[in-house]
C-alpha cells in the first residue's frame, strides 16, 4: 500500500513504522474539554479520528513523555482506516517475511 503522505510503498505493518518514523507530526495531541485528546486525519478522504489518551494520561506533561507512544496509536488507527478504506490488492501485503523499507 502507499503512504498517503509521500510516495513509499510498503506493507501496512512497515507503513505504520515509516510513519512514526517520517510523519509523526500528522498525529495531533491536544487539549479538549474531556481532557488530553491525540487526532489524526486521513489525507485521502478527510475523516478525522479523535480519542482520548486513557488512564492517568490526561496531562500535557505525561504526553510529553509519552508522545511515541501515542503516536504509534495513532498510526495504528491511520493505518487500520487506510486498510479498510482505501487499500488496493496490488501493493505487497504481510503474508511474506516484513522486511523493513531501507533494507531492501
Ligand atoms: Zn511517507
Ligand atoms: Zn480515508
Amino acid at each position: 500500500m502507499d503512504c498517503p503522505f509521500c510516495d513509499t510503498r510498503a506493507t501496512p505493518r512497515a507503513l505504520h513504522s515509516h510513519l512514526e518514523a517520517v510523519h509523526p507530526e500528522q498525529v495531533l495531541l491536544a487539549e479538549s474539554a474531556r481532557g488530553l485528546v491525540y487526532k489524526v486525519a486521513c489525507p485521502l478522504c478527510g475523516a478525522q479520528h479523535e480519542q482520548q489518551v486513557k488512564g492517568r494520561a490526561g496531562t500535557a506533561a505525561f504526553a510529553a513523555e509519552h508522545a511515541r507512544e501515542i503516536r504509534l496509536v495513532g498510526f495504528d488507527m491511520l493505518v487500520n482506516h487506510l486498510v479498510a478504506e482505501h487499500a488496493t490488492d496490488d501493493g505487497p501485503t504481510d503474508t511474506g517475511p516484513v522486511v523493513p523499507e531501507e533494507e531492501r
